[in-house]
């Protein structure tokens, strides 16, 4: 994390992100919740009830990493433990973005790995994570993903949904778009009979896969 934006600009990007990850269709309904992380100690996240469409300024709390609300509305989502586990795990962790992806949730329920095929897949996403279902808002749930964090960007929640970040909100959407992406293929080369495809990765040896 190198920039922190200021607290009218970051709830700006999470406006225009919430948009597009219902857009993409990341998220149904009220699903899903993001941050940004403001300063070394402080995050803003979505509130308990937002739904990522509908999101505007009065849509956020500012937390601290210790899980008090500093600012804005006072009941964060359920889910704030998970983005402050997150934050609390890597300092270079500058925006986390939570969703409930489709084909990411379908492969790991089946206990079917997610191919990474194109260039994307291998650049942005890399290596997956994967934590046991464990109920919403649960500290198991939160502790668990932040622990996956340390080896992986990109973590699936069994039965749940994928928590993904970057060093700016732009990455941790970006990567939970090629997760899901990576996974949708997946999906379909198995139906097309061969559900073992990779990426060249010896052609690629400078790109991080764990
Ligand atoms: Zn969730």
């Amino acid at each position: 994390m190198t920039n922190p934006p200021n607290t009218t600009d970051a709830v700006q990007q999470l406006i225009r992100a919430g948009a597009e990850i219902v857009q993409s269709g990341l998220a149904l309904a009220s699903a899903g919740n993001l941050s940004i992380r403001l300063s070394a100690d402080r995050f803003v996240v979505t509130a308990s009830g937002t739904w990522l469409n509908r999101l505007d300024t009065s849509s956020f709390s500012v937390m601290d990493l210790d899980g008090n609300v500093v600012d804005g509305a006072p009941k964060p989502s359920s889910e704030w433990k998970l983005h402050q586990r997150a934050y609390q795990a890597r300092a270079d962790i500058g925006s986390v973005v939570h969703v409930h992806p489709a084909h990411a949730l379908l492969l790991d329920a089946l206990q079917r790995p997610i191919r990474l095929v194109t260039l994307d897949h291998a650049y942005y996403v890399g290596s997956i994570g994967r934590t046991p279902y464990y109920p919403n808002g649960s500290d198991e749930l939160a502790n668990t993903a932040a622990a996956e964090l340390h080896t992986h960007n990109c973590v699936v929640m069994g039965n749940h949904g994928s928590t993904t970040v970057g060093d700016d909100c732009d990455m941790a959407l970006r990567r939970a778009l090629n997760l899901e992406n990576a996974a949708e293929l997946t999906y379909r080369a198995i139906l097309a009979g061969n559900g073992d495809i990779d990426f060249p990765w010896d052609a690629e040896p400078h790109l991080h896969h764990a």
